[in-house]
């Protein structure tokens, strides 16, 4: 994530030197302005994010550290209009949220994600399905909420969104829900009946805010829709998806200022769990190409127990890392989301290859493998391989439809997967790895 855009900043900070002039100062603001229109970042907001820049290095005098400051203190007026809010909880629960948005836009996926971020913090969340217009789209959260285990509000009873809301939102009073998400009717394209019939539903169920889902992939078209609905029935926060497949990402720079609505969460794939707070003191961070540890934190802290987490690191200090653990961190990693969004909270670690950053954990076909004999052993055989026998192992290759040769080198591997991480986590191990990656 935000890949080109910490291209763009980082290559004009490695411009700029300790002391310096006037023209490196040129230098550096033409690049960066270069760089940010090929990311599609819009015109207008690149010149005034260059003047600012401009003017406030000259102020500070220049040289490295007052051009970082400079441009620190610019992004983050540029990306917190309306403010640092990431998720807000009213008062008084339940907080009730319109999830708005065209159709396709990724609205009804977002909702599960946004769902999924809340019951991360502990929160009980009820999702109402009050898209009746797409037919599939009950359906599709009916498939949702089973799989984060969520409850859902729906009537196929009714096709009339407004009542559907105004049970659902007796129905969450009465069971204390912390949060509900409304699903809304999407249309291809904005017209006067959806509008109604948005007005109608937000009437019903006077929402603390409404967010509206932005396609990225859309461009500046983005900022137009999301400029409309605010116009008409009033916005409080941008969702911006599939930023996983916008490779400039312009878009979520100038979005805040443009539409003058903070931008709250990025959309970064088609997992649940690919959904990233839009907190503008961090991303000014991981724009300069900072990282962001903090978010990182929150991310792992969301999945892992803290003391598992110690007796793991014990394990594999004295070597006994076995089947059972890897299976326990399998499920973990998954919870974490793409490695690419990992890897670019951590500083320094946003240039790593891209075939690293591109791993799966889900659907890389060796840990298929792997997951799918480790689950075909008994648990005492998952502690100590060593207790498998020739027959066994053929047993256990019938079993998940892998040769036993397979079995063989997989055991073997790991084995040697567990020796390697003996090494590394012990004293100079981070130094021994830092110098092997390079
Ligand atoms: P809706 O009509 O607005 O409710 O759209 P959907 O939620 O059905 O999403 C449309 C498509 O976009 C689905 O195939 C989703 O999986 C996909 N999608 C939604 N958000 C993201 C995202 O952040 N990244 C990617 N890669 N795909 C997404």
């Amino acid at each position: 994530m935000f890949d080109t855009l910490t291209d763009s900043f980082t290559s004009a900070i490695k411009k700029i030197r300790f002391h310096d002039d006037d023209k490196a100062l040129t230098k550096a603001l033409g690049e960066l302005k270069k760089n940010l229109l090929k990311a599609d970042v819009n015109h207008k907001v690149v010149k005034e994010l260059i003047a600012d820049v401009q003017v406030l290095t000259k102020e500070k005098g220049i040289g490295k550290d007052q051009f970082l400051e400079a441009l620190r203190e610019t992004l983050y007026k540029l990306l917190e209009v309306g403010g640092n809010k990431g998720f807000t909880f009213a008062p008084n629960p339940p907080t009730t949220i319109l999830m708005t948005g065209l159709q396709g836009s990724g609205k009804t996926t977002t909702t599960g994600k946004l769902a999924t971020y809340l019951k991360n913090k502990q929160k009980k969340v009820l999702i109402v399905a009050a898209d009746l217009q797409r037919l599939a789209a009950v359906e599709q959260l009916r498939q949702i909420t089973t799989q984060i285990e969520v409850e859902l509000y729906e009537d196929e009873a009714t096709k009339n969104p407004v009542e559907v809301v105004k049970a659902a939102m007796e129905y969450a009073n009465s069971k204390i829900f912390d949060v509900v998400l409304i699903d809304t009717a999407g249309r291809l394209a904005i017209d006067d009946e959806l509008m109604d019939e948005l007005e109608n539903v937000k009437k019903a169920a006077s929402p603390d805010e409404i967010f509206y889902v932005a396609d990225s992939l859309t461009g500046q078209d983005a900022i137009r829709t999301a400029t409309s609905f605010k116009e008409k029935i009033g916005i409080d926060g941008v969702i911006l998806s599939k930023y996983d497949g916008d490779s400039k990402g312009g878009v979520a720079l100038g979005l805040s200022s443009q539409v003058q609505v903070p931008l709250r969460f990025i959309g970064s794939g088609e997992k649940m769990e690919d959904l990233e707070v839009f907190l503008p003191e961090r991303i000014v961070n991981r724009l300069m190409g900072f990282g962001d540890i903090e978010g990182l934190a929150e991310k792992t802290a969301n999945v892992i127990d803290e003391k598992k987490a110690k007796l793991l690191t014990k394990k594999i200090q004295k070597g006994k890392f076995n089947f059972n653990d890897f299976l326990e961190q399998m499920e973990s990693m998954k919870k974490m989301g793409s490695m690419s969004s990992m890897m670019s909270m951590i500083p320094g670690m946003g240039n790593m290859s891209k075939a690293i950053k591109d791993f799966d954990f889900e659907n890389s076909g060796e840990l298929k493998g792997i997951k799918a004999m480790v689950s075909s052993m008994t648990p005492k055989e998952r502690e100590d391989p060593d207790l498998l026998n020739n027959s066994r192992k053929k047993r256990i290759a019938a079993g998940c439809g892998l040769s036993d040769v397979e079995i063989n080198r997989m055991i073997k591997q790991f084995k040697n997967a567990g020796k390697m991480a003996k090494k590394f986590s012990g004293k100079n191990g981070m130094k021994q790895l830092q110098s092997m990656m390079g």
